[in-house]
């Protein structure tokens, strides 16, 4: 038997890899274009076509209808921008509520704060991190306006459920995509699936240009709505009353794309496919090989979906192995491969939401006569999102680039030699 790196043995795996980085020529010479024409940014705000960016930002917006086969593409200057768009494109404000998971960035969330409205949050399912459409129905009043679901880890919720509850009362579906673009669910690539979807191409996501997101959807309406707040809305609004009179007033800010970065995604889209393919052909051979442990879940995927693993996440269940995920997690970035614990606290134990408090001597949008005390964020609401962050859920990256099948079977030996070192393990946390 080999003694573990933790209690004082080798680790298995020795090397530090850099993370994952798709760019090459093809990116420096998309910016090097952009330089040559010394235009960085095409757009104006004032009507006429230069409101909607200039050439490489076009190009972007039309490259990703194309692939994802939608009407409308309004790139932005980050997801988070973009999510705040998505929501204001609906028309959602005070008095409004949108539910959504609290297992997620806490910009997903704060979109909702954004426009003055109240998120309201439902828990996930255990099979895949995302909104359990059970709890979506639960949290269902007459200020419900939206859901706001995000697909998590590569993975997605049950959209067939989703869509069946939006239909029945009346609610709109938008997704937050930002971590699994080319991912499928029930069929569909997700991002067409809801109202309007939101990607991100910050620089740890799949599609990289250091910063930047875009907003998908087939409704010209919220199209022209989300160009509307993406540049200065009420500069150009005053010059289309005068023409026809159909648009109504907007708040805007400045949430556009440089041309640079939108040079950038145009290449970055090309590689999506491929790179999308190697993470889930490791990530396949991973989870064959965890098959035989019970106290270590590898990720479910649903029929008809396809995970493009943003991360690889796993279940540790605690209660069939005898150790702590901690312990856990430190025998295994011992032995060289970084695991990390939980992911995100669920949003709502964050301080802003436990304070009810955004801004000095106010509590609005929380509390206010537009919610009378609806705004419930005490601990105990998402039972699950408590239960992955506190005890189970552990996250890495190895089934992207640099990673290969090598370092895989080296994990798995690892996973290996923790198993059979448990009871080490146990007298190692007595002690402690
Ligand atoms: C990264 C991320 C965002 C925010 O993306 P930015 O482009 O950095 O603003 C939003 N939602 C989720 C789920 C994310 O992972």
């Amino acid at each position: 038997m080999q003694k573990l790196a933790l209690l004082g043995g080798t680790p298995l795996f020795k090397k530090t890899l850099k993370p994952c980085n798709s760019f090459g020529k093809e990116e420096v010479k998309a910016v090097t274009n952009v330089l040559k024409g010394q235009v960085l940014s095409g757009f104006l705000a004032r009507a006429g076509n230069s409101f909607l960016g200039g050439k490489y930002v076009k190009k972007l917006e039309k490259d990703f209808c194309e692939y994802f086969n939608v009407k409308y593409a309004v790139s932005f200057n980050s997801a988070s921008t973009a999510l705040q768009a998505a929501v204001g494109a609906l028309g959602v404000g005070p008095g409004d509520q949108v539910i959504t998971s609290p297992f997620t960035m806490s910009a997903t969330p704060s979109a909702v704060l954004w426009n003055n409205a109240l998120p309201v949050f439902a828990d996930i399912s255990e099979d895949n991190f995302c909104i359990d459409p059970k709890d979506i129905e639960k949290k269902i009043n007459k200020k419900t306006k939206a859901i706001l679901a995000i697909n998590l880890f590569g993975n997605s919720p049950d959209y067939r459920q989703i869509l069946k509850i939006a239909k029945k009362q009346n609610l709109k579906v938008i997704e937050d995509n930002s971590q699994s673009p080319g991912a499928v669910s029930g069929g569909k690539l997700t991002g067409t699936i809801g109202d309007i979807s939101v990607f991100s191409f910050n620089f740890h996501k799949a599609i990289q240009a250091g910063e930047g997101g875009i907003l998908l959807t087939n409704n010209k309406k919220y199209a022209f709505r989300a160009q509307l707040i993406r540049n200065h809305g009420e500069a150009i609004i005053d010059d289309l009353y005068g023409e026809n009179k159909i648009y109504e007033p907007i708040l805007g800010s400045n949430f556009r794309l440089t041309e640079i970065q939108a040079a950038i995604v145009v290449e970055q889209l090309k590689k999506l496919k491929k790179l999308n393919q190697q993470r889930i052909a490791l990530a396949n051979y991973l989870t064959k090989r965890l098959e035989c442990y019970l106290w270590l879940i590898a990720p479910k995927v649903a029929k008809n979906n396809v995970h493009v693993y943003y991360v690889y996440p796993l279940r540790f269940l605690k209660e069939k192995i005898g150790i702590s995920r901690k312990t856990f997690a430190q025998a295994l970035s011992a032995e060289g491969f970084y695991v990390a614990e939980g992911y995100q606290k669920p949003l709502y134990l964050m301080p802003m939401y436990q304070k009810k408090e955004i801004y000095p001597n106010s509590k609005f949008p929380f509390l206010s006569k537009e919610f009378s005390n609806q705004a419930k964020y005490e601990k105990g609401i998402c039972p699950v999102a408590e239960r992955m962050y506190e005890k189970e859920l552990l996250f890495c990256t190895i089934c992207q680039k640099p990673y290969t099948k090598k370092e895989i079977d080296l994990f798995c030996a690892a996973v290996k030699k923790i198993e059979e070192n448990v009871e080490e393990l146990k007298k190692y946390e007595k002690k402690k």
